[in-house]
């Protein structure tokens, strides 16, 4: 079982809590503003044990609650559920984030005890246009709404969170987005134009600071 790379700890990953964050290469979409670039592609070699990496941490057991588990997108690792599983036999939690498009695994992940928070991105309004632009690929919306409906209804900790791409997103699919989560944790996140997989991406004018208050009020305000 091996990853691509790791962060020993981060406090930014895991809201309220220490993580460790695992880093795995390899992503099934292309999102033309993906800041993960070589990750998204796979050339970074997924090549470092996670033995290892445990090992590392043995002594930090009493401060770090859980790892983080990210990509790419670690759904498509056939390893993701070992990996898990090795994790929490050493008494960590486990965060799983993902872009939704393996609703059984992400489903069997959570009960079986594997996953104790989902992170998804849901990249834009659930339209099949706009999303196949927003993910670079053609993207199998059933599988976007039914992992949707499986983390609303879960037991896990979850968030959704958005990526505010100039082009990719508005303030009306976030509001739809607020909707379709309603009850949840929603977040929008603002996109920091730098090394992106399509480099015209890089030169995209970030949203005003108005705008994307306007899109914070929706995500937070669906809340109550
Ligand atoms: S932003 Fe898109 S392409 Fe990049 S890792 Fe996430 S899902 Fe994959």
């Amino acid at each position: 079982m091996f990853v691509a790379n790791y962060l020993e700890t981060s406090l930014l990953d895991w809201q309220g809590k220490i993580s460790c964050v695992l880093f795995l290469s390899g992503c099934n979409f292309r999102c033309p503003w993906c800041q993960n670039r070589d990750l998204a592609l796979g050339k970074i070699e997924n090549s470092i044990p996670v033995e290892s990496i445990l090992l590392g941490t043995s002594d930090k057991k009493n401060w770090i609650d859980g790892f983080v588990i990210t990509g790419g997108e670690p759904t498509i690792n056939a390893d993701l559920k070992k990996i898990a599983s090795l994790i929490k036999s050493r008494g960590f939690l486990v965060k799983i984030d993902t872009n939704g498009s393996t609703p059984g695994l992400i489903e069997e992940m959570i009960s079986e005890g594997l996953a104790d928070s989902v992170a998804m991105d849901i990249k834009t309004s659930l339209q099949k246009e706009k999303y196949n632009k927003a993910a670079g690929v053609e993207v199998n919306l059933s599988n976007i709404n039914r992992t949707i409906d499986i983390l609303l209804k879960s037991k896990a900790e979850v968030l959704f969170r958005t990526t505010a791409v100039s082009g990719i997103v508005n303030v009306e699919d976030i509001k739809k987005i607020a909707e379709r989560t309603k009850g949840t944790k929603y977040i929008v996140q603002k996109f920091i134009p730098h090394d992106t997989l399509d480099e015209r991406y890089a030169k995209v004018s970030p949203f005003s600071e108005e705008d994307i208050k306007k899109m914070e009020e929706l995500s937070y305000a669906k809340l109550f």
